[in-house]
């Protein structure tokens, strides 16, 4: 095995950062599991976080919400746990279709003191069987806006079923179209249980024991990947099925540990693993040779590099990732070339700094660098597109390229006069 970027020395920052919340991940977790509501108790802004977040949301019945702790709730902690079982039994009363409720955490210092926990163990009591209360926190003092979705599915292992029985679990929250191609992927091959964390519906949810193996199908799953380890299930290490190269590692790495060939692999994804390498081939045009730099935003950074440098043929001059974790990122730093710089954390002007000198062809970062940085002459991608956007496995392989290309290819089509309404594809 080549060493890759294993050995690259790693800068650490810890100085100002600029990232969105873990309530962000409320967003695409809300659509994937369809019977959770989601109960932020926090502040206005949060409110304000979710509802521009969502965009407008007209056609349903919201299945998030913010309980708003106001000042006032400060003179009694007592008030507000007793206001909080209020909203929750009115609520539940109201919408009998819930069955898992996330008590979600922020960071106004009157939530911090509210031991959410407790909170939702009371209301647990309450409300069972029909509904499970959990708690988890988005609070962007502790963390990023993916490491939402990560807390959350933490908060669900402990309460797993326990079982014996030889499986397969997928873990991370899937775009359903997308949960549906690798179940017929692993179908193909032979993998006969699959289950996914989360599960579309709580009464799909997962048993969990020593004979369950999984996958992470996302990098950023740190404390989820811990808690699955605490009730013995074994972790199956891949790159994250990004690509075409990542796809079939991720199912080559499954097959092996679930005793099937890899001839039998090979056979089952020759034909979508060529389309998909064509496709990618087609989009690539507009990205090899063209530099990239990633702050660091989702901890998919490593992993969107790999992609870009082996099957894009861009140069990455550095990956910044807010926490670089040693196991679930060691398969992609072990495929990467070495050359990209390596960051963990941020101290944002040190790192705008560096983008300055760099001047790459596309800057990958959050929304509020990104005006700046186009301002300056800079072309950028934001970060949380790429989970808002169906990116996995192969038949989203060129979709993914396609992300980097757009705007590469609009910035030549304006440098080169061309019509507006084009460049604005
Ligand atoms: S959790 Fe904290 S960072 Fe996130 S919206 Fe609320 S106040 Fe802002």
């Amino acid at each position: 095995m080549t060493r890759g970027c294993l050995d690259t020395p790693v800068i650490k920052e810890r100085g100002q950062h600029e990232v969105f919340c873990g309530l962000t991940s409320i967003i695409w977790l809300h659509r994937k599991m369809q019977d959770a509501f989601f109960l932020v108790v926090g502040s206005r802004t949060c409110a304000h976080l979710l509802q521009s977040a969502a965009g407008v949301m007209i056609f349903a019945e919201p299945r998030f919400g913010t309980a708003i702790l106001e000042e006032k709730d400060l003179a009694g902690m007592a008030d507000a746990n007793a206001e909080l079982d209020r909203e929750v039994a009115l609520l539940l009363q109201r919408r009998p279709d819930i069955r898992q409720l996330f008590l979600v955490g922020s960071c106004p210092s009157e939530v911090i003191k509210l031991d959410l926990a407790r909170a939702a163990e009371r209301l647990s009591e309450q409300f069972a069987p029909h509904v499970r209360v959990l708690n988890f926190s988005g609070s962007g003092i502790e963390t990023t806006f993916t490491q939402g979705e990560d807390t959350c599915l933490a908060s669900m292992v402990p309460a797993l079923p326990a079982s014996d029985a030889q499986q397969l679990l997928l873990v991370g929250a899937l775009p359903d179209v997308v949960e549906d191609q690798a179940r017929a992927l692993l179908a193909q091959i032979g993998i006969e249980t699959v289950h996914c964390l989360p599960a579309q519906r709580a009464d799909a949810t997962p048993s969990i024991g020593p004979n369950t193996k999984y996958a992470l199908t996302q990098p950023f799953l740190g404390e989820t990947h811990a808690a699955l380890q605490r009730r013995g299930a074994r972790w199956i290490e891949a790159p994250t099925p990004l690509g075409v190269e990542g796809t079939t590692l991720w199912l080559m790495a499954i097959a092996d540990a679930f005793g099937i060939s890899r001839a039998k692999v090979e056979a089952v994804i020759a034909a979508p693993r060529a389309r998909a390498q064509a496709a990618v081939a087609r989009v690539a045009e507009t990205l090899q040779g063209k530099s990239a730099f990633f702050m660091p935003d989702s901890q998919m950074e490593p992993a969107l590099a790999r992609f870009l440098q082996r099957e894009c043929g861009m140069d990455i001059v550095e990956i910044g990732t807010p926490y670089l974790h040693a196991e679930l990122h060691r398969p992609e730093l072990a495929l990467l070339a070495a050359g990209p710089r390596l960051a963990e954390g941020q101290d944002v002007e040190r790192q705008l700094d560096r983008v300055r000198a760099a001047r790459p062809d596309i800057t990958i970062c959050g929304l509020g660098l990104a005006n700046p940085l186009e301002a300056e002459g800079l072309t950028t991608k934001w970060a949380i597109e790429l989970v808002f956007t169906p990116v996995h496995l192969f038949e989203q392989a060129a979709d993914l390229a396609g992300l980097f290309a757009r705007p590469i290819r609009r910035k030549q089509i304006l440098a080169q006069g061309g019509p507006r309404m084009e460049a604005a594809e």
